[in-house]
């Protein structure tokens, strides 16, 4: 409870000044005791309050917010009522939340906390979602890559890098279709490694997987690139030459023998001796690349019964 002596025609209230009096009294101190009085707070009641000289306050409460007018009169015991009406304006002012340009304020953070929040919430999952794209492109490359090696493994032989047998066949086959439509001929050449269980026994495995490496780098160095070169089984080699008849393809194979038996394997300072007999065919002569192999193979032994370091067509 607060006390306002002011002195004008204008009170100003707080929103916390939820009950206020207003104490008045008309200036005849001869007749004080026989004045009576009415009055009235405008835009808040219609009708004027009367009272004696006994109470002489007005008590307003939980008013709100705005401009009143508080008007007062007295009236003597002969009924005249006093000519001045004393009147005092009560403001009562709104919270500060309550004004206009502060709601207009609140308003406005809480649309600008709104916003903030939304674009944030959204530049958020822009980032993760191109965060995620940038994942799944590598995810991709890697999974890309994974599946080359694969298919590429698929195709290889291990130690050698030569290329298998079932890459081989698959080849044999589309060369088989070309010859059978267009007669595109080709050759095969076996080959396969002189006495190979020797220098194993003699020397170690390990050497022996240095010869088949050794001997596979010549068969690949010295053919062309069209030609598959495949590690046919343990010490055995096939080769497909594309378009070669079989008197070039017996070249090609006794070049690939020269080649070999020049290159003796060193093995701690000494030199192991390597070679390897051919069989050559052409597929002309033959109703099915199984045949044409069949044929190779047969030859192949034969050059082994001839003493072998030798191409048999
Ligand atoms: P031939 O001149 O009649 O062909 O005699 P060879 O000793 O070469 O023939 P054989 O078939 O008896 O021996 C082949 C050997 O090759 C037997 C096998 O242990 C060996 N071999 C097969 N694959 C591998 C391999 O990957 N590494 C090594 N080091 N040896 C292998
Ligand atoms: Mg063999
Ligand atoms: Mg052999």
């Amino acid at each position: 409870m607060r006390s306002i002596n002011q002195v004008g025609d204008r009170i100003e209230l707080y929103p916390e000044d939820i009950s206020f009096t207003l104490a008045f009294s008309a200036l005849d101190f001869i007749n004080a005791d026989t004045l009576r009085y009415a009055y009235r707070l405008s835009d808040f009641e219609s009708g004027w309050r009367y009272t004696d000289s006994k109470s002489k306050l007005a008590t307003y409460t939980n008013l709100d917010p705005g401009r009143y007018r508080f008007t007062v009169k007295a009236i003597n015991k002969e009924n005249k009522w006093s000519s001045n009406e004393a009147q005092i304006e009560i403001v009562i002012i709104p919270p500060w939340w309550d004004m206009p340009i502060w709601r207009a304020l609140i308003l406005l953070t809480i649309v600008a906390l709104i916003s903030t929040m939304l674009w944030l919430r959204f530049r958020t999952l822009q980032l993760r979602s191109q965060e995620l794209s940038v994942l799944v492109d590598k995810r991709t490359e890697d999974l890309n890559r994974a599946v080359e090696k694969l298919t590429l493994l698929s195709t290889e032989d291990a130690l050698t890098g030569l290329k298998n047998r079932r890459y081989f066949s698959q080849r044999a086959t589309e060369a088989w279709n070309q010859f059978f439509r267009y007669k595109h001929t080709f050759s095969l050449i076996l080959i396969d490694i002189d006495l190979f269980k020797t220098i194993n026994d003699t020397h170690g495995h390990g050497v022996g997987d240095t010869v088949l490496i050794d001997v596979a780098k010549i068969l690949t160095e010295n053919v062309r690139v069209n030609d598959i070169v495949a590690r046919w089984g343990g010490e055995e080699f096939l080769i497909l030459l594309p378009a070669l008849n079989v008197q070039e393809a017996y070249w090609v194979a006794d070049k690939l023998r020269k080649k070999v038996a020049e290159h003796p394997i060193k093995v701690q300072g000494k030199q192991v001796p390597v070679s390897i007999t051919c069989g050559v065919a052409e597929i002309k002569h033959y109703e099915s690349v199984e045949a044409c192999i069949q044929a190779v193979d047969k030859k192949l032994y034969e050059g082994k019964a001839l003493g072998r370091n030798t191409v048999v067509n």
